[in-house]
């Protein structure tokens, strides 16, 4: 039977002290469902965010504890199907956001799916595109709000993080202690009002360890189309710095290119993105083709 992990079963913060809802092996199947960021309160357009109870922000469902996982290890996470709600919410709160000097007005709107698309205001669809905002491991020590990202992951809030990618994190505690939540049916890189199109939903999971990726600098990405190293930091400039010079590292230590052969390439084919400039880390990831890792004669793991 497979593992299932219900939405009642949540946290708040990343941190050693959790008590896992789960043990599962390496390579089983595990299904999580997640309440959307706002633990379900937000129910209609009339239900603004004076309304909240602030400490039931951001559950992450979980944590899950891997078998045979120890600190230091490389986990892959496979991230085998992914389904959200019907209904998502979007909000905006005065003062919050990129945009919070200019909103004056808090306002909930209550967004529909109408098959692959998402509507707004019953005007316009955007395409439906499913991701997930919170994921992550427990770090080593200290305790991480759910709302904040960082080397464990957390709200990267990074938009490549959906069904048929992997993601790679660096175990910081005995079963690692995954878990997840704050699913969006689209979000735009960025995410310049604080939210996408926030909703509950559930994905499957399996989790191995990659012992030839030990020492990579994680949180790190791949997909069909290309690898992304995903940096958080108080700043943009320093999470900027800190996805590239990841990028680097895994192109001179995993690949085998030299310095300036990883930095002419990446200069030449990469991508260097916004995941979210809200959340108190920024989180900045960079994209390198899997096209070119293939003509290097590189396979990731
Ligand atoms: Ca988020
Ligand atoms: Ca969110």
């Amino acid at each position: 039977m497979t593992t299932k992990v219900t939405r009642d079963q949540v946290f708040f913060a990343f941190q050693p002290e959790l008590t896992p809802v789960a043990h599962v092996q390496q390579g089983e199947e595990v299904i999580m469902e997640t309440h959307d960021c706002f633990e379900g309160q937000l129910k209609t357009s009339a239900d603004l965010l004076d309304s909240l109870d602030w400490d039931h922000i951001n559950p992450a469902s979980g944590p899950v504890y891997i078998e045979g996982t120890k600190p230091g290890d490389v986990l892959r996470v496979d991230l085998l199907k992914m389904d959200v709600a019907n209904q998502s919410i979007m909000v905006t709160l005065p003062g919050e956001g990129a945009l919070g000097d200019q909103i004056t007005e808090m306002e909930t709107v209550v967004l529909k799916l109408d098959g692959d698309t998402v509507v707004y205001k019953d005007k316009v669809r955007v395409p439906k595109k499913p991701m997930i905002g919170v994921i992550g491991v427990a770090p080593a020590s200290g305790s991480v709000p759910n709302g904040t990202p960082g080397a464990h992951g957390g709200n990267m809030d990074c938009t490549l993080v959906t069904a048929g990618a992997s993601l790679y994190f660096t175990v910081g505690v005995e079963g690692a202690l995954f878990g997840a939540g704050d699913f969006h049916a689209a979000m735009g890189d960025g995410e310049v009002v604080i939210c996408g199109a926030e909703t509950p939903g559930e994905f499957r999971f399996k989790a191995q360890v990659v012992d030839t990726l030990k020492g990579l600098p994680t949180p790190f990405l791949r997909n069909e189309n290309l690898v992304a190293a995903i940096f958080s930091a108080p700043t943009l400039d320093e999470a900027a710095s800190g996805a590239t010079h990841a990028m680097a590292c895994f192109l001179t230590e995993f690949v085998g290119l030299s310095v300036n052969d990883a930095g002419m390439l990446m200069s030449l084919a990469g991508e260097l993105k916004f995941c979210q400039i809200v959340d108190p880390e920024k989180t900045v990831r960079f994209e390198f083709p899997v096209a070119v890792l293939e003509q290097l004669g590189f396979r990731m793991d």
